[in-house]
């Protein structure tokens, strides 16, 4: 038989009994994978991965962050990482951040940063398989896969070639109240992939003047929905610019409070 390409558009073959899974670079070993995934773009799922990454690593633990959002790569700047990685014959090697974060993206392989990605599904999906098998991770307690948002050929690539061990799903009120969230829930529950829970970005916004929690989307209906999917609503972050501004100067593990130690500490647990 041909080696897969991936392609299951023009392939007859019968994966139903194959695995899929993609090898682990031998020179890795890596505890735990979680994946976080979004419905549509904008969301602030690439926020929510780099500020779990740092509140991982801030509780101790080896992490990493591997961006799997390969035409729309956030994460390399919110860690203010614009250096190439290195790599020889054999291997990649992740950038590491100042805190010792692990971090691979093509971000960091493209001659320029600014350089756009015009690949076709099957590549982008092939390159985020290579950075599981060819990037040279080390020891590893949590990895956290930035996902390309919707339900498209890198989401099917990842929750088949990756160990995933658990999916968190970001989204906005407005989102909510789509069915894309609901579709992004059911493709890992068909995958058989646990989903940890919910977040909900950009939730309310507190005034700096009154103190006042204003909901500018409206009341939240995350608990609603969450209930209806069965699912637990893991944080409800607000809008808050100077999150931003720190993501987007590549300042996120300077951040403080980090909106995600409570998640961090839950995923902990279980
Ligand atoms: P996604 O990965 O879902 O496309 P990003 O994490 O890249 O979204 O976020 C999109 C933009 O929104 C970025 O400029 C980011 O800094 C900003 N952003 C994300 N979360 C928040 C928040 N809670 N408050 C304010 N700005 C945010």
């Amino acid at each position: 038989m041909s080696e897969c390409t991936h392609d299951c558009s023009s392939c007859s073959a019968d994966c139903g009994s194959r695995d899929l899974r993609a090898p682990a670079n031998s020179r890795s070993s890596i505890k735990r994978v979680i994946a976080v995934v979004s419905g549509k773009g904008g969301v602030g799922k690439s926020t929510v991965t780099a500020s779990l990454a740092v509140a991982m690593a801030q509780r101790g633990h080896k992490v990493a962050v591997l961006d799997a959002d390969i035409t729309g790569p956030s994460i390399p700047t919110a860690f203010g990482i614009h250096e190439r990685a290195t790599g020889d014959d054999t291997a990649l090697f992740p950038a590491v951040t100042p805190s010792g974060i692990k971090v691979m993206s093509l971000n960091l392989l493209t001659a320029n940063e600014t350089d756009p990605v015009i690949w076709r599904g099957p590549v982008i999906a092939g390159v985020v398989t290579q950075f599981w098998s060819d990037v040279v991770w080390g020891d590893v307690d949590y990895m956290f896969v930035d996902m390309p948002p919707g339900t498209g050929d890198v989401p099917l690539t990842v929750f088949q070639s990756l160990p995933v061990d658990g999916v968190i799903v970001v989204t906005s009120p407005q989102d909510l109240v789509s069915m894309i969230v609901t579709k992004a829930v059911k493709m890992a529950e068909m995958m058989n992939i646990p989903i940890l829970g919910l977040v909900e970005n950009y939730s309310y916004f507190k005034c700096p003047d009154c103190g006042g929690e204003h909901a500018l989307f409206g009341e939240s209906k995350v608990e609603q929905v969450a209930a209806g999917l069965g699912l637990k609503v893991l944080a409800k972050l607000p809008i808050d610019p100077a999150l931003a501004a720190a993501c987007d100067e590549g300042r996120v593990e300077e951040y403080q409070p980090n909106p995600m130690a409570g998640v961090a500490e839950a995923l902990e647990r279980l």
